[in-house]
């Protein structure tokens, strides 16, 4: 079995669907509708006629999690919303992706050390895979955390892992 596994991860077929695959996911990624705070007006800005994020492929925001595989972390997030926004990321596809804009989301912010109710980064609820530095970061800013959003796609190697777990179970 161990010799069958090694034969399929570098197989070229398997690297150029990968590719392939990689390369339509990257290019068409659906943002979920969702904002909590000052940040969410430069994400609004980011999505609309002067920035257009259209151009990378991401500007079709969803109103459902189930139709999205990007969630844009974009303000405070309090407490009291983590376990929201945890549901929230839980009823998304796979594969998916969380990209933090701002220090609030990042860190806490200005609340990292007297916001009793903030919560001091969201990757203590669910995985970033990206973060956007800022206080707001402004729109060209997020621009290039969804670059490096899709560099990190590009990079993936979707189906060669996941014949290797079907084999090795
Ligand atoms: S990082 Fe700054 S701009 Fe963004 S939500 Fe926090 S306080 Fe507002």
């Amino acid at each position: 079995m161990k010799l069958l596994e090694s034969t399929f991860r570098d197989n070229i077929l398997i690297t150029r669907v990968d590719y392939f695959l990689n390369w339509a996911r990257l290019s068409s990624l659906w943002p979920m509708l969702f904002g909590l705070a000052c940040c969410a007006i430069e994400m609004m800005a980011t999505g609309a006629a002067r920035y257009d994020l259209d151009r990378f492929g991401a500007g079709v925001f969803r109103g459902t999690p189930r139709q999205s595989d990007l969630m844009i972390v974009a303000g405070t997030v309090t407490i009291k919303m983590s376990s929201r926004l945890k549901l929230l990321y839980e009823q998304m596809p796979e594969p998916k992706y969380v990209i933090s804009m701002g220090s609030c989301a990042t860190s806490g912010g200005p609340y990292w050390q007297h916001g009793y109710h903030v919560l001091k980064g969201v990757d203590l609820v669910v995985p970033v895979d990206v973060y956007v530095p800022g206080c707001p970061p402004r729109p060209e800013s997020l621009i290039e955390g969804v670059l490096k959003l899709q560099e990190k796609i590009r990079n993936e190697r979707l189906l060669a892992r996941g014949i290797s777990s079907v084999m090795a179970s």
